[in-house]
């Protein structure tokens, strides 16, 4: 029998088909909740130890205590990627507030008790995997990032109706993702994705009003290997458009070219050559094993 994508709910294993959450969960009527994603290449995990620290920050941002520990997390997750027998995988870890003693939103959330679940499915691209290849096309939406202070966006989290609205508008302008300024104008982030400008020898990035990518902090490790200086600033939609070279970087595609913002080639249109060479990077390390951990040694022990 072909292995199907797993979950572990309730304490159990189960094909992800079967787990199920009810209406009155927060997680759907507060979207109350936080996760993190880490990927498999090879039944080797990327960074695990960063996404569980990343998903534990998270978690304790909004007031989580999820009922299991760093190591049981990575345990579990493996467990996930080899029941769904995957080679390449992004396994999802969520920390939920849980129901309220109340009735189906009512209460006080200190009393809550909260859960934990996570899956693992097939690897995906943050936008179509050909575009991931030959170049993305962006688009700076009009929506703006929901700020820090009301939803703290370096807690990994599902609010994200800001997101979807610059989706629509992306799609709309025959783009493949959107970019978003904060309430300041600044660039922050897309869904799914951190953003980079390259300059010269000079690489850089939102500083503000986003989630701190794990693969943007490897993208900062891979510069400095190269030579080149990094620099988390404040950054106008101008900076972009006008940029000689753009990626983007995600766990959900490692690092990826633009080619298109706003409908305009950016360049001379094609795949910048600074962008290539921390993607071979990023590619060559992680299948020669740097900062992973293997599925088959985590569920040995
Ligand atoms: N920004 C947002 C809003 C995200 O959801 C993600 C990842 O899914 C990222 C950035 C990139 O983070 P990472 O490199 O850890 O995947």
């Amino acid at each position: 029998m072909a292995a199907e994508s797993t979950a572990y709910f309730e304490g159990r294993y189960m094909p992800l088909t079967e787990a199920k959450i009810s209406i009155f969960d927060p997680v759907v009527t507060k979207s109350d909740i936080v996760f993190d994603v880490v990927s498999t290449w090879d039944r080797t995990f990327f960074r695990l130890d960063d996404h569980i620290e990343r998903f534990e920050n998270s978690c304790k941002a909004v007031r989580i205590r999820p009922p299991v520990s760093a190591t049981e997390i990575a345990r579990i997750s493996a467990e996930c990627v080899d029941r769904s027998g995957l080679d390449n995988s992004c396994v999802f870890m969520c920390g939920t507030r849980g129901k309220y003693k109340g009735g189906a939103a009512l209460g006080d959330p200190r009393e809550c008790e909260n859960g934990f679940y996570a899956y693992a499915v097939p690897y995906y691209w943050v936008v179509a995997r050909e575009r991931a290849e030959s170049g993305v096309h962006l688009h700076i939406a009009e929506t703006r990032r929901a700020p820090n202070e009301a939803i703290d966006q370096r807690a990994k989290n599902f609010n994200r109706m800001d997101l979807t609205k610059a989706t629509f508008e992306a799609l709309d302008h025959g783009a493949d993702a959107s970019v978003l300024l904060s309430m300041d104008g600044n660039l922050t982030e897309g869904p799914g994705f951190n953003v980079w400008i390259v300059r010269g020898k000079t690489l850089l990035t939102p500083g503000d009003n986003l989630l701190e990518g794990i693969t943007r902090r490897t993208v900062f490790d891979l510069a400095q290997e190269a030579g080149l200086r990094t620099e988390a600033t404040d950054l106008k939609p101008d900076d972009l458009l006008n940029a000689p070279e753009v990626f983007i970087s995600s766990t959900a595609g490692g690092i990826m070219p633009v080619t298109r913002i706003n409908d305009r080639p950016l360049g001379n249109g094609a795949p910048g050559i600074t962008t290539g060479q921390i993607k071979t990077r990023y590619w060559d390390k992680r299948k020669a094993g740097w900062h992973g951990r293997r599925v088959d040694d985590l569920i040995k022990h």
